[in-house]
């Protein structure tokens, strides 16, 4: 590595926080350290310690560090203009974003729900207990852990869906 590259990758990590995670690109999962100063993510790189990638990232999880921070002309790291912080809400038929907090967001999600699977439940059929919510598709997601993940399916197994699935087949 040139001499003022690493220059600047040590006043990335030097006193950062080392906090693990996972790459949220793929099914694959692998592990990655994100140095943190002052709650600012300040570097990412593949977790030497983790079993499924022992450091290595491809190049879609070795661009972490650029959902946050993008380069300026001069090589400057600045803030990722086009990062969401905020959730994003569509009304039906309509062509615009809201902006919204996570308790509406979360209460409409569960409410939304609880309508649909009201709506659709099936008892029984043929005469046996199926108990099944034939209206609701639930989809996992590679942005979470493989616990959260079976937390998902559980909760959407406890409420009769049955289309469930997940990008990487979990
Ligand atoms: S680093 Fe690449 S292979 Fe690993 S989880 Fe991320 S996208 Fe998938």
């Amino acid at each position: 590595m040139p001499q003022q590259a690493e220059a600047a990758e040590n006043v990335r990590v030097q006193y950062a926080k080392e906090v693990s995670t996972i790459c949220t690109f793929c099914g694959v999962g692998c592990g990655i350290i994100c140095h943190v100063q002052n709650g600012v993510v300040t570097n990412t790189e593949g977790d030497p310690d983790n079993p499924i990638n022992e450091g290595a990232l491809c190049s879609k999880g070795s661009s972490h560090y650029n959902i946050s921070y993008v380069y300026d002309t001069k090589g400057k790291p600045v803030p990722n203009p086009n990062r969401l912080t905020k959730p994003l809400y569509r009304a039906p038929g309509s062509n615009k974003w809201e902006e919204k907090d996570w308790g509406w967001m979360l209460s409409e999600i569960a409410k939304r729900i609880k309508k649909t699977r009201d709506a659709t439940f099936v008892a029984t059929s043929g005469g046996v207990t199926v108990n099944r919510t034939p209206g609701i598709s639930w989809l996992g997601s590679a942005f979470c852990t493989n616990e959260e993940n079976y937390l998902f399916q559980k909760l959407a197994r406890s409420i009769g869906i049955i289309d469930l699935d997940h990008c990487a087949r979990l």
